[in-house]
């Protein structure tokens, strides 16, 4: 049995966190293949401090480093700690390259260089606090690993074939002796050998990939709360944790805002039906939620609401567009000249209505001053949008369902600006001013996810 284990950054971001995890890998049942983020705070501080490079580069790695040696400090001595600080002065003497490269910050992928430096030292320390609490154990990058990836700068997508190809040669004898790698998440590698990060929280993404690859009968990703929930409980204490869902539910509510997974995370355990568990590194006895293929329907329930910000919604006018749809086609395909995300589409007889992220919206409006002349009447854009994606099982079949949950948005004093129902068969869209967003999500999740009132959808 090969159970992959993914810890995130409030899991590893302290010696006792780093500790509970090591504990926690230890104990595990099988084979265990670990993925680790960077300590908490590292990723923002790298991104932050990138801004101001080539000026900030010493202090960068002054301050880069000390964190991570501290930590390591409060945790292995003597030996250990020269045997980790020779790998750290290693991969630290990589980072300072990196940095004094002047033709480096040239290339478009630089960033991704840069903030994928914390996974490589979170690994390393966990590795060698695994061996001195006993274990067998070894760290290993992306580019040891041969984790490929492809795509446009922070928004990498992993090779999944090649990757299974490389880790069945890199990773899999290690497993086969007995040996616990700590690889690190967040990242792949291009064809040419240089790193390509899967975007903010990838290293869920990262896990999941490494468990298609290693064909694992189990991943397990290791976080700050007990499961997935209901809700966010930033945003709704009360949130209850979710025993059990199934990988469209949770995929649907992880790419329309559940940060607690990465949005791309289900696709590549699901396609090889790997079982997943998000548990609570804070509370390891605790079972934590599992999402698989197979879960019996509750009719009750709306299971989990989750909301997704700064959004901005781009209507398009044109006569008759209904009866054009090569004029919807050649806009559309403006728009994914620049890679987007389009989270909705709506259309009318003359318009067609796209959400996308606030930051597209000048590249978009630009890609459209490109379409003939004529071809558009008005072009009207609302920002500060946000979404609510409304998860339950066989949402759509039950009698009434939209109703209440728009009697729900008309409490918050909401205007609906656009919805989508009938896309996918478990869950409700729609987009609300994101100064109303916490409202409706309190207002619905108070009504209708469990510990409310008795409406019931
Ligand atoms: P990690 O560093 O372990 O990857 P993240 O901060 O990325 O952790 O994700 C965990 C956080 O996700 C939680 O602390 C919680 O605030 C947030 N979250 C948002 N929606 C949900 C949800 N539906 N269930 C659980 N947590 C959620
Ligand atoms: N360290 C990366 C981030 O902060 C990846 C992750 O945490 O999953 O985005
Ligand atoms: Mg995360």
């Amino acid at each position: 049995m090969i159970t992959v284990m993914k810890f995130g950054g409030t899991s590893v971001g302290s010696p006792e966190s780093l500790q509970r995890a090591a504990d926690i890998i230890i104990k595990g049942e099988g084979n265990k293949v670990v993925v680790v983020s960077a300590m908490s705070g590292i990723t923002n501080f790298l991104i932050k401090e990138a801004e101001g490079l080539p000026e900030t580069k010493n202090s960068l790695l002054e301050e880069f480093e000390k964190k991570h040696i501290d930590v390591a400090n409060q945790l292995l001595s003597g030996d250990r700690m020269a045997e980790f600080m020779k790998d750290f002065n290693a991969r630290a003497a990589s980072f300072r390259e990196l940095l004094d490269d002047e033709n480096a910050s040239k290339d478009p992928y630089f960033k991704d260089n840069i903030t994928s430096q914390g996974e490589r030292f979170s690994s390393l320390i966990l590795s060698h606090l695994l061996r001195a609490s006993g274990a067998n154990s070894i760290a290993l990058t992306s580019e040891d690993c041969g984790i490929y990836a492809e795509g446009r700068p922070l928004s990498g997508s992993a090779d999944l074939n090649k990757t299974e190809s490389m880790m069945a040669i890199k990773v899999r004898p290690y497993v086969n002796d007995g040996i616990i790698p700590v690889i690190t998440g967040f990242y792949g590698i291009k064809s040419d050998g240089a790193p390509l990060t899967f975007g903010r929280g990838g290293s869920d993404y990262s896990a999941a990939v490494v468990a298609n690859a290693m064909n694992a009968d189990l991943l397990e990703i290791w976080t700050d709360v007990d499961g997935f929930m209901s809700a966010d409980p930033r945003i709704i204490p009360d949130a209850i944790k979710i025993d059990e869902m199934n990988f469209g539910e949770a995929a649907e509510l992880a790419y329309f805002g559940a940060k607690v997974l990465h949005p791309r995370t289900i696709e590549p355990v699901r396609m090889k039906h790997i079982p997943l568990k998000v548990r609570n590194s804070f509370k390891p006895e605790e079972p934590g939620t599992i999402i698989h293929h197979l879960r019996k329907p509750k009719d009750d329930l709306l299971r989990s609401v989750a909301l997704k910000t700064d959004l901005s919604i781009i209507a398009i006018s044109s006569a008759e567009i209904a009866f054009h749809p090569e004029m919807v086609a050649r806009i559309i395909e403006k728009i994914s000249e620049n890679e987007v995300t389009i989270y909705l589409i709506s259309t009318s007889l003359s318009t067609v209505a796209f959400l996308v992220h606030n930051n597209d919206i000048k590249s978009i409006l630009s890609k459209l001053n490109t379409l003939e002349p004529g071809d558009i009447e008005r072009i009207e854009v609302k920002n500060d949008m946000a979404l609510v994606c409304a998860v339950g099982d066989n949402l759509l079949s039950k009698c009434g369902v939209s109703g209440d949950i728009f009697t729900a948005v008309k409490e918050a004093r909401a205007n609906v600006e656009m919805i989508s129902e009938g896309a996918s068969d478990v869950s409700l869209n729609f987009v609300v001013p994101m100064s109303k967003v916490t409202e409706v999500v309190r207002i619905l999740h108070s009504k209708y996810v469990g510990g409310g009132s008795d409406e019931r959808l």
